[in-house]
């Protein structure tokens, strides 16, 4: 049987990050930056107010105080707005509001506090040092300066900064588009009175929700049945529109496998025992430049297989590090931690296990895991429960209440955004 780094690592070798492609703010929102982005202009871009009150000359206002205050006359107003202001005389003052350009011979900002706000003349009671409250042209970023780097996530901030800078469309990774297609001849769709011997179909609507928090762009289609020809179909048409392809289901030794059975066909996809449970048998290939990931189909199979093998892989499509353990604090990203465990447990021998789990903090500040539920492949409810995947090594057979082992950290639901549907 293949090791599970091994067939992580294959795959992650035959992934590339999506071709750069400049999109609308909107869009780009989330998506890695694929280039640096230089600043052609200058933030601020002229010199203004950082204060309602009066542009000054500093000299003119020097001797203000509360006991011996300066009135001067106010020569106009200017708004915040597309306007040229006309030079400050000497001796004047011009009421100004935040954001608007400074006059030409101003060098200091009366605030209003400091003034008893007059629009013919204005008394001034305190002396403003020269510079204050006013933003310098160029002070946040210059022309030329790095804005922001290749590989950085575009999140809010990011996004306001390229907005600030007047780039319009950045290049950026897209997100992958995902298509998922679950097999069996036993499903039926979610909403449908069950009739013997079926099941609902819960495999697609669970990957495509993980696709989804991965930042793809999904397209769930409903199942289909074990007959070659309409999965052969199904596949196809998908293939033609889609940047990967998720399947579900058919892929073991039992009669009807009927993925396996199709796609064995053609050499681009390896059907392999992977060293691990759940999950042990596993697909993987690419047809015609698109990943095609044929999943088990108990359904904690399936998701603990896109957990360990296609989450690193949308990631590495999206420009990120491939992941687990790869990512930073800022990506919505599995993580791997170290963990307590609270209660002795079995473990398969020479298969790498991963018990779904529960973690809490103790009083020192140490993860302590505890069994999540029943641990069947088929047994959803527990992996709903979960906080991570316990990582019980391959030759390990009982773990002790105790040892000390790594975790990989599922993701918090609370990450997925509106990323909208990936059309065919
Ligand atoms: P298979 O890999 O097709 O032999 O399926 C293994 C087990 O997972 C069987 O008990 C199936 O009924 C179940 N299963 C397969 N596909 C799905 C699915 N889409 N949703 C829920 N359970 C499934
Ligand atoms: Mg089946």
């Amino acid at each position: 049987m293949k090791t599970v780094d091994q067939h992580a690592s294959d795959i992650i070798a035959a992934i590339h990050p999506m071709s750069p492609r400049r999109t609308a703010l909107r869009e780009a929102h989330g998506c890695v930056l694929a280039a640096h982005v230089r600043a052609t202009v200058a933030v601020p871009g002229f010199d203004n107010s950082a204060m309602d009150g009066y542009a000054a000359r500093a000299a003119d206002v020097a001797e203000a105080s509360e006991d011996n205050p300066v009135t001067l006359p106010v020569a106009g107003e200017i708004m915040a707005g597309p306007v040229s202001p006309a030079p400050l005389a000497p001796g004047t003052v011009v009421r100004i509001m935040t954001g608007a350009p400074l006059p030409k011979g101003a060098d200091t900002i009366v605030q209003l506090e400091w003034t008893d706000g007059g629009i013919e003349t204005v008394r001034i009671n305190q002396a403003p040092r020269r510079g204050l409250h006013i933003r310098r042209a160029g002070e946040d970023i210059a022309p030329g300066n790095l804005v922001l780097a290749a590989g950085t996530v575009l999140g809010a901030a990011q996004i306001g900064l390229l907005a600030a800078v007047n780039v319009a469309r950045p290049a950026v990774h897209p997100r992958p588009r995902v298509a998922v297609l679950s097999t069996g001849s036993e499903l039926v769709e979610v909403g449908t009175p069950l009739g013997p011997g079926q099941i609902v179909d819960s495999n697609s609507h669970a990957i495509a929700a993980a696709a989804h928090e991965a930042g793809a762009l999904v397209r769930r289609v409903d199942g289909v049945s074990d007959d070659p020809d309409e999965f052969g179909a199904t596949f196809d048409e998908l293939l033609r529109s889609t940047d990967v392809l998720i399947t579900t289901g058919g892929i073991s030794v039992g009669a009807r496998d009927v993925v396996k059975q199709v796609l064995s066909k053609s050499d681009e996809i390896r059907f392999e025992r992977i060293a691990m449970q759940p999950g042990k048998p596993q697909g993987f290939g690419v047809v015609g430049g698109v990943p095609v990931f044929t999943l088990p189909g108990n359904p904690v199979s399936a998701l603990v297989s896109f957990e360990l093998f296609v989450r690193p892989a949308l990631r590495r499509m999206r420009g990120l590090p491939a992941g687990p353990g790869g990512a930073s604090w800022r990506q919505p990203a599995t993580g791997t931690v170290t963990v307590r465990v609270s209660e002795t447990m079995q473990s398969a021998a020479g298969r790498r296990t991963f018990p779904r789990v529960r973690l809490e903090r103790d009083d020192t500040g140490e993860l302590v895991a505890t069994s999540a539920g029943g641990q069947g492949a088929h047994q959803m409810s527990g992996l709903a429960s979960a906080h991570a995947l316990l990582v019980v090594p391959e030759e390990v057979t009982e773990v002790p209440a105790g040892t000390k082992l790594p975790a990989v950290l599922l993701p918090e639901p609370e990450w997925a955004g509106p990323f909208g549907e990936a059309r065919g």
